[in-house]
């Protein structure tokens, strides 16, 4: 079944009582048995919800997994999966990852006995240096945020093959629609689907997708024991926005790629962060491993001819805001906003500067959105 499909179709047609065409919100915290030991699948919201079940379908058919669990936020998903682990155990992952997944492995996991390799994952002889005997999880995020590095993920996951790590990936950025790691050896998947996977800026939330049963198993005790899964009411939004993946996916690429080619040639900017650009670095990496480019860029504007604050406050269509994802159009400045709790050393050795401006590209007109640049970089 084409993605397409598979997005519209998977989690839906649940309603036994109306036929309702939309699967239905069970806003309740609990479910009535039959008789002792008898229910009908569900007994306890935090456990298991039917919304929540469509969601988790919807999620698992789009990345080829055997389950899903859906959470809170993004970062709900990131916890429950850290607890695979127990105290002594070694993770490397990325010396550029989400800020929050930064945080949360760097404040609080390393307190409870984890310890933590942040390498540079493009860096195949420091991933295979950093293994030890402890390493248990490989925690991969591509491309990267701001500046949209790739790491090779079947590469990265070869370096440590046959030694009993779990590779995660965060494929928040591309969306099952643009990557698919499963294809390259991934065995859990996680996503915030605060930005694509719901797309409409209306919700927090996150997933996690299982290759495995035995995966599956563990990670459905955790995200229960530790009370992290989604309502059903922000589940029922997720799986609305999902439906339509595919398509806001194309609509985000093609803008994207348009004011990357325009950004490229123009002169306040002086230099651009996007994957679909063959001036990319990794093009050829690219190619292979990912399906689309998606709608991050980022760039570096040149202040002496342009100030981020003038560029910032002309702007029509491009709201200044953190997050990403959604249809409309933001634009940030990750040195003050986005990455500001890396510190300036963090912010500095990752390459980001105070010039460097990241855009979420929304799926308005492009001719709209690129006058709208026109004007506010003059
Ligand atoms: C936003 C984000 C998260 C965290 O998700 P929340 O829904 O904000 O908790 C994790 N990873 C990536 C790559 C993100 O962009």
């Amino acid at each position: 079944m084409d993605i397409r499909t598979k997005s519209v179709h998977n989690g839906v047609y649940k309603d036994k009582s109306y036929n309702s065409v939309t699967t239905p919100i069970y806003p309740t915290s609990t479910f009535a048995f039959d008789a002792l030991g008898k229910n009908k699948g569900y007994d306890y919201t935090r456990s298991g919800n039917p919304t929540r079940t469509a969601l988790e379908e919807n999620i698992a058919a789009l990345e080829g997994g055997v389950a899903c669990s859906v959470t809170a936020t993004g970062m709900a998903a990131v916890t429950a999966v850290l607890f695979y682990l127990k105290p002594g155990d070694h993770v490397i992952t990325g010396d550029d990852i989400y800020g929050g997944t930064y945080r949360l492995f760097d404040q609080v996991f390393s307190k409870y006995g984890i310890s933590f390799s942040f390498v540079n994952m493009r860096d195949l002889d420091a991933v295979q240096k950093a293994v030890n005997e402890n390493t248990k999880m490989m925690w991969i995020e591509t491309p990267s945020n701001p500046l949209l590095n790739i790491v090779d993920i079947e590469a990265v996951i070869n370096a440590a093959k046959g030694k009993g790590i779990i590779s995660v990936v965060d494929n928040t950025f591309l969306s099952p629609y643009f990557q698919s790691p499963f294809e390259f050896g991934a065995d859990i998947v996680v996503h915030s689907t605060t930005k694509y996977l719901n797309g409409h800026s209306d919700v927090v939330g996150g997933a996690i997708i299982y290759k495995t049963k035995e995966l599956e198993e563990r990670g459905r005790f955790l995200v229960n024991a530790l009370g992290v899964s989604e309502a059903p009411f922000d589940a029922w939004l997720v799986l609305r926005g999902v439906k339509t993946l595919a398509y806001r996916m194309e609509a985000h690429q093609a803008n994207a790629l348009a004011i990357a080619q325009f950004l490229e040639n123009h002169p306040a900017v002086k230099k651009v962060y996007y994957p679909g650009l063959s001036s990319h670095p990794q093009y050829a990496l690219i190619k292979k491993q990912m399906k689309g480019f998606g709608g991050m860029l980022s760039f570096e504007l040149d202040t002496s001819k342009v100030s981020c604050d003038q560029l910032f406050s002309k702007l029509k269509y491009f709201s200044l805001a953190e997050s990403l994802g959604g249809v409309e159009s933001l634009i940030e400045h990750p040195w003050l906003m986005s990455h500001s709790s890396m510190g300036e050393k963090g912010l500095k050795s990752s390459g980001i500067t105070q010039e460097t401006i990241r855009v979420s590209v929304g799926i308005e007109s492009a001719q709209d959105l690129i006058d709208d640049l026109t004007q506010a970089l003059k």
